[in-house]
């Protein structure tokens, strides 16, 4: 078991499964997320965004991103509900990247298995062009 310091307000706590931040702290999200579900539960608020959920129950949007991101919130259910990209920032509902950082990360691999395979061929046919040791020499 880990000690860490609360990421919210800098207590010490013991870090463990279900908790990243100190207890005092996650009672007080527990209380934010039944307001969130309370707000989210109502038909009109379903189709709600995260920045009208964040300025309607005044919980903090890193908080609601960080639900989503674990499946608290789910976007089948609420489908404007989402978070940031690592990458740019923009809303995504899954995974860490949104299409377009993830087709430029696929494009920079692609290019990097080329030339990884360009050095392969290069030293192979260096290797060959020597000529192989023959036996009985
Ligand atoms: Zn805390
Ligand atoms: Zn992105």
């Amino acid at each position: 078991m880990d000690i860490i310091n609360c990421p919210t307000c800098g207590k010490i706590f013991m870090k463990n499964a279900v908790r990243d931040v100190c207890a005092d702290c996650y009672r007080q999200e527990e209380a934010d997320y039944d307001r969130v579900y309370q707000f989210l539960r109502k038909r009109e608020n379903r189709a709600a965004t995260i920045e009208t959920v964040a300025n309607s129950t005044g919980v903090e949007e890193s908080l609601l991103y960080k639900w989503v991101r674990r499946g608290r919130l789910h976007t089948t259910q609420f489908p404007n509900l989402g978070y940031p990209c690592d990458q740019c920032g923009k809303i995504i509902k899954k995974g860490k990247l949104c299409d377009s950082c993830t087709s430029n990360i696929k494009n920079e691999l692609e290019v990097f298995d080329k030339e990884q395979e360009r050095i392969e061929n290069f030293k192979k046919s260096a290797y060959y062009s020597q000529g192989k040791p023959k036996f009985g020499e």
